[in-house]
């Protein structure tokens, strides 16, 4: 059955669709997301990209978010999704798109660069919406920090605030940057 929208309606998911696959989108991201046909993606892919999108499996575990540096960044970028979507009120697929910017933004003014690309965020969201994954309090800086559903929520510590010792002295320093920077916030 041909679902029948309105012209605008029809623009809105073209460009919704042109963000995502700006931002790096993998087909499935916008298969899910939009309710254009998988042609007319596969044809702005196309366009946008001046390659075809790439086939294959999308990443499957959680555990990717674990490790230091990549709960650091998934960590990140998801108290920026949260908020956008439960205090300024934004859709699920704009506090994606918005948040994500926003995490390349982090990234680029950081001089780090971006570990989480959008589909993992994507996924990240979809971890969180299945009870997969919880954010946890750190009892150091008080941040919220990316775990399994069924982690130990008490007396835990972010991977900013216990950075493991192959991270190095840059790393440690952009932690004690983090440290008095949370030490203010409190
Ligand atoms: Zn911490």
């Amino acid at each position: 059955m041909v679902q029948k929208k309105s012209l605008t309606e029809d623009a809105q998911e073209v460009f919704r669709a042109i963000a995502l696959i700006e931002l790096g989108a993998r087909m499935q991201v916008l298969e899910s997301e939009l309710t254009l046909s998988r042609d007319r993606m596969i044809r702005l892919y196309r366009e946008i990209k001046g390659v075809s999108p790439p086939k294959g499996m999308l990443p499957f575990s959680a555990d990717w978010y674990m490790t230091w540096l990549a709960n650091i960044h998934a960590s990140l970028f998801y108290n920026t999704y949260v908020f956008l979507k439960h205090e300024a009120g934004c859709s699920h697929l704009d506090a994606l798109t918005k948040g994500y910017r926003l995490y390349l933004e982090h990234c680029k003014h950081s001089d780090a660069e971006p570990v989480l690309d959008l589909t993992r965020a994507w996924t990240l969201v979809r971890f969180f919406d299945a009870d997969i994954l919880q954010l946890t309090p750190c009892c150091r800086c008080s941040g919220k920090f990316v775990a399994h559903k069924h982690d130990l929520q008490n007396n835990v510590v972010c991977g900013a605030c216990q950075p493991p010792s192959r991270a190095g002295k840059t790393k440690r320093a952009a932690i004690a940057k983090h440290n008095r920077e949370a030490a203010q916030a409190a």
